[in-house]
């Protein structure tokens, strides 16, 4: 019980401060509203101007006190913007009589952010959604519907985790998150409290909020004094109170002073309690801000307890008494009032008061209502690990995805320069089989004319580096004219490749022989002499006299007449030529079938 005394102490921070939450909430909606209302009067005239208008002097009656014609005009608008099928309209009609009636009548709020939660359902309002969710879930609380609150804060939650505008999103988040903290915190789940607070904290750090910060930070002061950690209590409650003294907001400046004299007086520290307290009472004195007095008595009436000043202490919970309107605060006097009473020995009542206390107990924290809870805080701790889960899933599966176009892309990359690589051994060889082409006699297979010249000039060179000697041969089939006039030109082919035959198989590896024209042979003989080259010569005409040439069953008689020259050093390769012609020339005018030497 005695635990349960202290608890009650302190949540009566966290629930005054929820509603200064809405509030928080409410004055910038409100002005949107009013933007948004003159915005739209300008679209669509007529029926949305009068719905703006009627709006409008509803809000212009409510700041004047006129509640009933405020409430009144403001229904009207509503009633018309459902005729009309105006959701937008609608909407802010709804959310204008729950705010109205958020603290006179909360059931009638209530009615009204459901009403308003189907409009926003309807206009795809996250947005909309998050705040009535947040705003009906702090209205629950106040009820005592502590399962229904959580319920419609995680919602909210839910809902403000998927805002696409940054700003709208870490707001809406912040204040569901503080909401949850504080429930949490109210049933005594410390650790999660401090998560919840910690994540609102982060969102009010990243808007830059000094108001957000020091409402959460307060708070944590709170929680953090509650699991014994004076340390972190106080040091987040000052920095709190810097926060709050740097924006100039007294009403909060006394709140957590207060708040820091009790962390005081529950540490030991009555002196700096009753002074924290003292300065606290004569702020709210001087600014005129009543609805700390009765934390503050209370607080005060505690202080001379503990100094054994009861009949002080009498006094000062009576008079918290008188002023609370918070039945939280009340069940901590009434505790309070019972202890007074016992130290005064006035038993009856101690008895009375600690019947209104447990009366109040009973209503808020029935074991019934503590199971509740804690089973819908599993099922979302539940659902938060799942989620946790899913995400973890969701990232290996990208990770996975990496992998295979990652893995994917390397082997395009490989089929591509295996493609590029066979292709340019496609290109080399189609290269060396044009080269082969154009280097070489069709019919014969033998060099032609340029490929000839070419490896002559590269002949040439080496025989004159070395001072060796080179000599070529031209020779030319003898009355070859008569051939393919008697036999026919493919008889004439037939001879020109057999000639090519006898030379590839009788020749040097070292020499080259080749078409020189028409049926006219080359023959180079490298480091050969004129007398070596002759001898080779007379080799290969004594060779093709014993070949058969035989086509179509006719026998050809074929000889050739050969002009040899030999390369000397300073006579070019031209020049060589020619003699090697001129040599053949006058065979075939001595009577061909014959060598003739230059
Ligand atoms: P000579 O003994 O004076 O050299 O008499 P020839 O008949 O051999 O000389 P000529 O220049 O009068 O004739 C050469 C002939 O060779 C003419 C041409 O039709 C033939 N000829 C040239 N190239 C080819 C070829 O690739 N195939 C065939 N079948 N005949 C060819
Ligand atoms: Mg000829
Ligand atoms: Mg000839």
């Amino acid at each position: 019980m005695h635990k349960f005394h202290e608890n009650r102490k302190y949540d009566k921070i966290p629930s005054m401060i929820q509603i200064r939450n809405t509030s928080r909430i409410c004055l910038p909606v409100i002005f949107s509203l009013a933007v948004s209302l003159c915005v739209a009067g300008g679209n669509r005239p007529g029926r949305t101007q009068t719905i703006n208008r009627l709006l409008e002097r509803a809000r212009q009656n409510i700041k004047k006190n006129k509640e009933e014609t405020g409430l009144k005009l403001a229904m009207e608008a509503r009633k018309m913007a459902v005729d009309q099928g105006e959701t937008e309209k609608e909407a802010e009609a709804c959310r204008f009589l729950a705010e109205t009636w958020f603290d006179r009548d909360g059931n009638k709020a209530l009615s009204f952010y459901n009403e308003e939660i189907h409009c926003r359902v309807k206009m795809g309002d996250k947005t909309g959604l998050a705040y009535c969710y947040n705003a009906s879930g702090i209205l629950l609380k106040r009820k005592g519907l502590y399962y229904d609150s959580l319920m419609d804060y995680y919602k909210s939650l839910r809902i403000a985790e998927t805002i696409p505008d940054t700003k709208n999103r870490l707001r809406k988040i912040s204040s569901a998150a503080y909401n949850i903290a504080s429930l949490y915190d109210t049933f005594h789940f410390y650790h999660k409290s401090i998560h919840y607070y910690l994540l609102s904290l982060k969102c009010e750090r990243q808007l830059n909020s000094r108001d957000g910060q020091y409402l959460v930070m307060s708070n944590m002061g709170i929680t953090y004094r509650k699991l014994k950690e004076y340390g972190k209590a106080v040091s987040y409650t000052r920095e709190a109170l810097k926060f709050a003294k740097e924006t100039g907001n007294t009403g909060e400046v006394i709140r957590i002073t207060n708040n820091l004299a009790y962390f005081y007086l529950k540490a030991g520290k009555i002196k700096k309690s009753l002074a924290l307290h003292q300065e606290a009472l004569r702020l709210a004195r001087t600014n005129h801000i009543n609805e700390m007095l009765p934390y503050i008595y209370s607080g005060l009436g505690e202080i001379y307890f503990k100094l054994g000043k009861f009949k002080k202490a009498l006094q000062n919970q009576k008079t918290a008494l008188k002023l609370s309107k918070d039945d939280e605060l009340r069940m901590l006097i009434y505790r309070n009032l019972t202890d007074v009473g016992l130290a005064l020995h006035n038993l009856t009542d101690s008895t009375k008061y600690f019947q209104k206390y447990e009366k109040l107990m009973d209503k808020y924290y029935s074991p019934a209502n503590f199971a509740k809870f804690e089973t819908l805080m599993n099922a979302f701790e539940q659902d938060e690990n799942d989620r946790q889960i899913q995400l973890l899933i969701k990232e290996k599966k990208i990770q996975r995805l990496w992998k295979n176009m990652l893995l994917t892309g390397l082997i395009a990359v490989l089929i591509f320069l295996l493609w590029m690589i066979s292709r340019y051994r496609l290109k080399q060889q189609m290269n060396r089989e044009l080269d082969q082409l154009a280097r070489h006699d069709p019919l014969t297979g033998l060099s032609n004319r340029r490929d000839i010249l070419e490896k002559l000039n590269i002949e040439y060179a080496r025989c004159v580096r070395n001072q060796d000697s080179l000599t070529l041969c031209i020779c030319d089939i003898d009355f070859f004219k008569s051939v393919n006039d008697s036999y026919g030109h493919q008889a004439g082919d037939y001879v020109l490749t057999r000639l090519a035959e006898i030379f590839r198989e009788n020749l040097r590896e070292t020499d080259i022989s080749g078409r020189w024209g028409g049926e006219e042979f080359i023959l180079v003989f490298s480091e050969t002499d004129l007398t070596g080259a002759v001898d080779t010569v007379k080799k290969l005409k004594h060779r093709i006299s014993e070949t058969p040439f035989r086509f179509s069953g006719n026998k050809i008689n074929v000889t050739l007449t050969f002009g040899i020259a030999q390369c000397n050093i300073g006579v070019s390769i031209d020049t060589c030529i020619r003699r090697a012609d001129e040599a053949l020339y006058r065979g075939k005018a001595a009577g061909r079938n014959q060598i003739v030497t230059a």
